[in-house]
């Protein structure tokens, strides 16, 4: 058995995802959907060992503030501060990080976009722009800064993984060849906001990557598109950091394709 805890959860489309490649590789496993509120993760997490869960992933709010409570987290999972996979190895839960290599692998394989010496400018310094951050950081983006309403937290990112806070927000983007919108601006039900004030210009030249899914094409996009740009949503993202955590509980090569299928299938199925 596998899962996934947070709260609220009534969105996850994670359980048909995981539940169609178990099914596709005939593996005897179920992904059940576990709503856990913050005050109850300890006891959740007793249960989960004590009913030998093989595995579960996490998503908001206990992200961060599940670390303390784990055996042991990956350097990579600690260097972005979040854990959003746990694999049980008898009895020893080990947190993992696949939000960040999913974006990536996205990114290249969704987007044809290798970040290697790349300028980037991210929106929003929360746990999703920290984890899109640390792992472009790693792979050679050239110069990333960061744009948060709450002006300190973009510095305390920046300051973090040795970029820069955004000071011209049209300059910086008008040099940029990436454009990630890590806030929540424009998620359901607030499909007609963009995190990006309305006098700024998009090009051409730029992917713009808007980590939010439901809607599939958010005002950014939207805008993107208006201004010819390459624009790609974050079901991308979410379909390969799932497809990292499934290999993580099971040891198998996750079915893409499969994933991609239940999760389209899922979100159109909400909308
Ligand atoms: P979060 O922790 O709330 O962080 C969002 C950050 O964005 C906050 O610091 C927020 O500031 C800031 N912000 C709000 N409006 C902004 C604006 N107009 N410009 C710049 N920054 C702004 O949320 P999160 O967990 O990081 O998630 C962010 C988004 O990513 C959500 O839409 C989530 O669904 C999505 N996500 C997608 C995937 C995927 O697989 N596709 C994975 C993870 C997350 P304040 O705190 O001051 O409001």
């Amino acid at each position: 058995m596998v899962g996934i805890i947070g709260c609220p959860l009534g969105h996850s489309i994670s359980p048909a995802m995981h539940n169609a490649a178990f099914k596709e590789l005939d593996l005897d496993f179920e992904y059940v959907p576990l709503e856990v509120d913050p005050e109850d993760l300890g006891e959740a997490l007793k249960g989960l060992r004590a009913m030998h869960f093989a595995g579960f992933n996490v998503t908001i709010p206990h992200k961060e503030t599940i670390v303390p409570y784990l055996d042991e987290v990956t350097q990579l999972a600690r260097r972005i501060g979040a854990v959003n996979t746990v694999l049980n190895q008898e009895g020893k839960l080990v947190g993992y990080n696949t939000d960040g290599p999913g974006f990536i692998d996205s990114l290249k394989e969704d987007a044809g976009f290798n970040p290697k010496g790349k300028k980037c400018v991210i929106l929003g310094a929360g746990g999703a722009g920290r984890a899109v951050a640390v792992s472009l950081s790693q792979n050679g983006s050239e110069l990333i800064s960061i744009y948060d309403i709450f002006s300190e937290k973009a510095e305390k990112l920046a300051e973090y993984i040795n970029g820069a806070v955004v000071k011209d927000l049209q300059k910086e983007i008008a040099a940029a060849n990436l454009l990630v919108n890590a806030s929540p601006i424009g998620m359901q039900p607030n499909i007609d906001d963009s995190p990006l004030p309305e006098n700024i210009k998009l090009h051409q030249k730029l992917l713009v990557y808007d980590l939010i899914y439901n809607p599939p094409e958010t005002k950014l996009l939207h805008l993107a598109k208006k201004a010819q740009a390459k624009a790609i949503s974050g079901l991308g993202m979410l379909v390969r950091q799932g497809a990292l955590a499934f290999t993580i509980f099971c040891g198998k090569t996750a079915p893409v394709e499969i994933m991609w299928q239940a999760a389209r299938e899922a979100l159109s199925a909400e909308a």
